[in-house]
């Protein structure tokens, strides 16, 4: 079975309006497999160093400003395609752009306050989960019962 993991986040403002479950039970039943997960009030610079890519955009003060604002759901989840179809479940970067049954569509207006993130590659999924996890990145290692039910083989 592949175990594909990508870095999911629930931002402060998904935390805030009491999200957090939501946006865990949508890759649950989707069949996707919770790894890891911890609440980190992350600092300033943490936030610059997972957005370092963005850095120099007009929007990048008030974002690292907003995801340092409180404490964020930081989680690994496991599975076939899980990075692609992560990004799928959140929606486009901008709400208004989101699709109705995706978590963004579902739940946020502003792109600046969007819920949650996802890795968009698999390459800075690994960047993701080191920087939030470090040793702990490749997740806690565990057989689910309910895996010959969600995967064909
Ligand atoms: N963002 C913003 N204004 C923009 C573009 C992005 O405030 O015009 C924020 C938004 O919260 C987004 C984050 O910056 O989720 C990271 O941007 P990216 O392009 O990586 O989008 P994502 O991968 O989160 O969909
Ligand atoms: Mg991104």
């Amino acid at each position: 079975m592949a175990s594909e993991l990508t870095f999911i986040m629930v931002k402060p403002d998904g935390v805030q309006r009491g999200l957090t479950g939501e946006i865990i039970s949508r890759f649950e039943r989707r069949g996707f497999k919770l790894v890891n997960l911890k609440m980190v009030h992350a600092s300033k610079e943490h936030i610059e160093k997972h957005y370092e890519d963005l850095a120099g955009k007009p929007f990048y003060p008030g974002l690292v400003k907003y995801m340092s604002s409180g404490p964020v759901v930081a989680m690994c989840w496991a599975g076939k395609d899980v990075v692609k179809q992560g990004r799928i479940l959140l929606g486009a970067t901008n709400p208004l752009a989101s699709s109705p049954g995706t978590i963004r569509g579902d739940y946020a207006i502003d792109v600046g306050r969007n819920i949650c993130h996802g890795s968009d590659a698999v390459e800075s999924a690994k960047k993701e989960l080191e920087l939030w996890f470090g040793q702990e990145a490749a997740g806690i290692q565990y057989e689910r019962a309910i895996d010959q039910w969600v995967y064909e083989n």
